[in-house]
């Protein structure tokens, strides 16, 4: 594990991740690029916490989130271009258009959950002709550690959304999202109670108490059938795809 820079959780007292897993991966991220096409190597420039307060105040800086729009929802940094996308694949192109015209002009300062997807996104975006890259290491998790060991002013605000069954870490106590069902103030994330459905989104108490953690009356429905009757409806139909869609779901009433 030589010079490999582990990102250790900020909350639970690092003992999120019981088991450490190597596997070999093709990618290291699903981006859809074809690695063959630029050079993955020429990459932005690493900036520690502090470095990246100082480009984040910088008036010629344009920071982007690359993360998808379940994860920026509850939290993010001050100032940041939150891209409203579902995958990691749609933010690049999205950027790059968005961008374009202060590819040579402008810092462009990039940031993620831990750091990997700006590995690939920084040497893309120099690869598509901007200039001045540069990208959080470690991302919000290093980032946070930084902060609190060093005494450094935070400029997260909310929540950092993870991929385990934590589902987020608290970085403020700044609620910058709302209830998907009725718009409260709200940046608790949970999966529908109903097996066949799972849909992860944002439900304060009192809609989580009402709805009995299902998103939608439908859902409702079918969680009041045993176990056998509930089996019995999701035979032959696929895993529902609303898992991925993350809140955007029709069925949530105040997002949509
Ligand atoms: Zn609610
Ligand atoms: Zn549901």
């Amino acid at each position: 594990m030589k010079d490999i820079r582990l990102n250790v959780a900020v909350e639970h007292n690092n003992k999120s991740f019981l088991k450490l897993k190597v596997k070999v991966r093709n990618k290291i991220v699903a981006d859809g690029l074809v690695d063959e096409t630029f050079d993955v190597t020429n990459k932005g420039v690493h900036l520690n916490a502090d470095e990246f307060n100082e480009m984040l105040a910088n008036p010629d800086t344009i920071c982007v989130d690359m993360r998808n729009h379940y994860e920026s929802e509850i939290g993010y940094f001050e100032g940041a271009i939150t891209p409203d996308v579902d995958t990691f694949r749609d933010s690049l192109d999205i950027i790059e258009e968005d961008l374009k015209d202060n590819k040579e002009d402008k810092n462009l300062l990039m940031y993620c959950t831990g750091g990997i997807r700006c590995e690939k996104a920084s040497a893309y975006y120099k690869h598509k002709g901007f200039k001045n890259v540069f990208q959080l290491e470690g991302g919000i998790i290093e980032y946070t550690r930084q902060v609190k060991q060093e005494g450094i002013e935070n400029k997260f605000i909310g929540k950092n959304f993870v991929f385990d069954h934590r589902r987020a870490e608290k970085i403020t106590d700044d609620v910058v999202s709302n209830c998907h069902q009725c718009g409260e103030a709200c940046n608790e994330h949970t999966n529908c109670a109903n097996e066949a459905c799972h849909l992860l989104f944002i439900q304060c108490d009192s809609c989580s108490e009402k709805m009995e953690n299902t998103c939608s009356t439908d859902c409702q429905e079918v969680i009041q059938l045993s176990f056998e009757e509930q089996k019995e409806l999701r035979k032959g139909k696929g895993n529902s795809n609303k898992i991925f869609k993350k809140g955007r779901s029709k069925v949530l009433k105040f997002k949509n």
